[in-house]
């Protein structure tokens, strides 16, 4: 077998991580010898924390797994899976809606580069309802989302967004 499928890619955006999240890294991460969380870096795109600031947030929940490795890139993903001998990219699908956009993305990809096979997890009906946009937007109004996001992330947005308030 391609020894490229033992390695797989998650990549996404983590702006910020929250519990739906970690729960399908570490079960991607339970899958393949080695996973590779990739934090988007697009130009085009504004988020609330910087790359280097998911990064460190990322590495520090995630550092007791010796098989995950927590990178930034800018480029296309498939770019990513190419240098890094990745052979799947794994992506979390919620609801249905999700699913539309996911799949024209899988098109586009394989499209860009056949040898990368991409697989979809479905979440875990716990964290069905979990998105960072939706998050970002409630923390801004004042609503606890201690459940929600691991308590380092609960922690960086409470003084993300006081500072903010000032
Ligand atoms: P979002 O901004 O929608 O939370 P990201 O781009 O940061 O998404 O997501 C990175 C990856 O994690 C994607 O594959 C996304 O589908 C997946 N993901 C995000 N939230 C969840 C969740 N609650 N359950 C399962 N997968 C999720």
């Amino acid at each position: 077998m391609n020894s490229n499928f033992r390695t797989a890619m998650l990549p996404g955006s983590f702006d910020p991580p929250t519990l739906g999240h970690v729960d399908i890294i570490e079960r991607s991460a339970r899958l393949y010898d080695r996973l590779y969380v990739v934090i988007a870096d697009n130009v085009h795109k504004s988020y609330l924390f910087t790359p280097e600031e998911r990064l460190s947030m990322l590495k520090e929940i995630l550092r007791e797994h010796e098989n995950i490795e927590v990178v930034t890139h800018s480029g296309l993903v498939v770019d990513f899976a190419k240098t890094h001998k990745v052979g799947v990219m794994v992506r979390g699908v919620r609801a249905l809606a999700d699913f539309g956009y996911e799949f024209e993305l899988a098109m586009t990809n394989k499209q860009l580069y056949p040898g990368l096979e991409v697989l979809f997890l479905p979440t875990s009906p716990k964290y069905f309802l979990l998105r960072s946009s939706a998050i970002k937007e409630m923390a801004a109004f004042g609503a606890d989302i201690s459940s929600m996001v691991p308590p380092l992330v609960a922690e960086i947005m409470k003084q993300r967004l006081k500072r903010g308030a000032k």
